[in-house]
């Protein structure tokens, strides 16, 4: 490719719009723009990038066993009534009319359509393992689409749905594809960790998410220092801590005026906030329940959620909890409350806490648990804090990470094949339920988290296996001759030896054309100019490492050869 005829509009300046450094460098690069909120058209470099990640991925669906398939963008109302989340879904799903009046919506995930393909053609046991993917642009009207193409509200994803005979030949599916999504990430060259996750709104009984790790991800994710053990923090189990032997002392009312949160509390009271028992009050399906926790820890609402199986939950509002505690909201505890009570763990083994009275400016002192209050149940319903013992292991402790999420596999069961009634018959002619698995992949996600992973100051640093070209020969002046003639030989060679070449023939000044090769992140870069051509040496530059070497031209391509080669290798 030519520069001079090709479509990279670079800017100089910091797009003031964008907050995190991937969104920056991907419109400074001239790799996107923005359509609307959340919806952007892809220019030729960000397409190519895109292009790799998705050739990545289909080499390693297909050797995975996986089959391609398109499916449509525009989905009927019915199959989403069938499974029942045409009401879940909330407003993530587009709803529209046609101009009969029926109902449809533009696909977020596909579970029901590629469901319904599988039950109408898939009829005995021997029909099945089966695994159908595609890649295809998605749609969700996402609450607060930000960080370009990171949460978009129309992106590129690969999903794949395995159907099974059982759950056993299911979970071998899910291995599989456990397996092609880590090599998937490892070829792009990105740093991530495959998590334990909480399956959310898709269903299903267990799933593991593929975290880049990097400081602007939006999901906390937890590592043990000793063990494999991996989770989201919206998943990371906690362990009991260790029960506390202290005799109970007498019950105190104290004053407090005014003090309501942790702190003011534990700092008025002159003790620790692990000493204190925070009560959260809640409404889960619109019946109240108290939440109690150690006051330096938070709840986590999905544990709590999933713990209570119910569909909706949320904090009581202030009118609510003064009607129920007879106090203003700072002041709420257990003690003589008849509404039943979740403890965390952490609180089980507390001796003589602190909590709140029920009362304006009043808190309880030395309050213990089964003299003063019976919890309905204890439960793990906290976030993990870094330091906190691993659930799996003895010797290590919980390390936190920031990630982004750039790969999600579940295990469904028979969530969908239920609903839909996707059957077949066994091998003795009796009628059995499928067992699946969905796994997606966010491609434009996973390019731009790997601009996350790989830039500088001067801009991108694409790894080899997803960069939009290999090599850039910025030609430092082509109107003199021999600098023309030896750029279009380079140009040429690498053409025939499968190199992707960017000849950056404009007519612009040298530093100029550096400063572009920098920011679009091109991983080698060959300047061609009269002085080092004179001794017909080029230049050679590793924009990873900065390394220069000055090269005989053949040298120079047979170098640059070798690297992407060695790059591009299977691994
Ligand atoms: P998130 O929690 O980030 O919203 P999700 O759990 O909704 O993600 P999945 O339904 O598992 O995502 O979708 C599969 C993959 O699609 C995700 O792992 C992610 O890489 C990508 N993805 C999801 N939502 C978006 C989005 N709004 N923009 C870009 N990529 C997305
Ligand atoms: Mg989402």
């Amino acid at each position: 490719m030519r520069y001079s005829h090709y479509f990279i509009p670079t800017v100089k300046e910091t797009p003031a719009d964008a907050e995190v450094i991937s969104h920056k460098l991907m419109l400074r690069a001239g790799m996107i723009r923005k359509l609307a909120a959340g919806i952007y058209n892809y220019l030729p470099l960000g397409l190519r990038s895109i292009r790799k990640v998705e050739n990545i991925v289909r080499e390693e669906m297909n050797r995975a066993g996986a089959i391609e398939i398109l499916m449509p963008g525009v989905l009927p109302a019915e199959l989403w009534q069938e499974s029942g989340r045409w009401e879940m879904y909330g407003k993530e799903l587009l709803r529209f009319k046609d101009r009969k009046d029926a109902e449809f919506c533009l696909g977020p995930t596909h579970e029901e359509i590629v469901t319904d393909l599988v039950r109408r053609e898939i009829k005995s046991y021997r029909q099945m393992p089966v695994n159908l993917y595609q890649i295809q642009a998605k749609f969700r009207d996402e609450i607060r689409p930000r960080f370009g193409l990171m949460r978009g509200r129309e992106f590129i994803m690969k999903d794949a749905y395995s159907f099974d005979v059982d759950e056993k030949a299911a979970d071998l599916s899910y291995e599989k594809m456990y397996r092609a999504y880590r090599r998937i990430f490892e070829r792009c060259g990105l740093n991530f960790r495959a998590v334990e996750a909480d399956t959310g709104s898709i269903g299903g009984s267990s799933s593991h998410e593929f975290m880049v790790l990097a400081d602007s991800g939006e999901d906390a994710i937890v590592s043990c220092s000793c063990c494999e053990y991996a989770a989201n923090v919206e998943k990371a189990e906690s362990r009991t801590v260790s029960t506390e032997h202290a005799d109970p002392r007498p019950l105190e009312r104290v004053a407090t005026p005014d003090k309501r949160t942790i702190e003011e509390v534990s700092d008025f009271l002159g003790v620790q906030a692990s000493s204190v028992v925070k009560t959260l009050i809640l409404m889960a399906d619109n019946e109240p329940v108290l939440a109690l926790l150690r006051g330096d820890h938070d709840l986590n609402e999905i544990k709590l959620k999933n713990l209570l199986d119910c569909t909706d939950l949320e904090m009581a509002g202030d009118e609510v909890v003064a009607k129920l505690t007879g106090a203003p909201v700072g002041f709420a505890g257990p003690v003589g409350l008849s509404i039943r009570i979740v403890a965390d763990l952490a609180v089980q083994g507390m001796r003589n806490f602190v909590t709140g009275g029920n009362a304006k400016d009043l808190h309880l002192k030395n309050v213990n648990i089964d003299r003063d209050f019976t919890a309905t149940r204890f439960a793990d319903i906290r976030n993990v804090v870094h330091g906190d013992q691993c659930p799996r292991c003895d010797a290590g402790i919980l390390e936190m990470w920031r990630g982004i999420e750039v790969g999600h596999v579940f295990k469904l069961g028979t969530k969908y094949s239920k609903a839909l009634k996707a059957t077949y018959l066994d091998a003795d002619g009796k009628e059995q339920i499928v067992f699946m698995g969905c796994y997606g992949i966010g491609i434009g996600r996973t390019v731009a988290a790997c601009i996350e992973q790989n830039h500088d100051e001067n801009g991108i640093i694409f790894p080899l296996p997803i960069a939009p070209f290999h090599c850039i020969i910025s030609a430092l002046n082509m109107k003199e001759e021999q600098v023309r003639v030896a750029s279009e030989a380079i140009y040429e060679q690498f053409a025939t030896a499968g190199v992707e070449v960017l000849l950056d023939d404009r007519d612009e000044r040298p530093g100029f054309k550096f400063k572009d090769a920098d920011l679009i992140g091109i991983p080698l870069r060959i300047v061609v100019g009269s002085k080092n051509l004179a001794e017909g040496n080029v230049e050679l530059k590793i924009r990873g490492t900065g390394e220069v070497l000055l090269l005989p031209v053949a040298e120079a391509v047979a170098k640059v050869k070798e690297i992407v080669d060695q790059a591009l290798k299977p691994v």
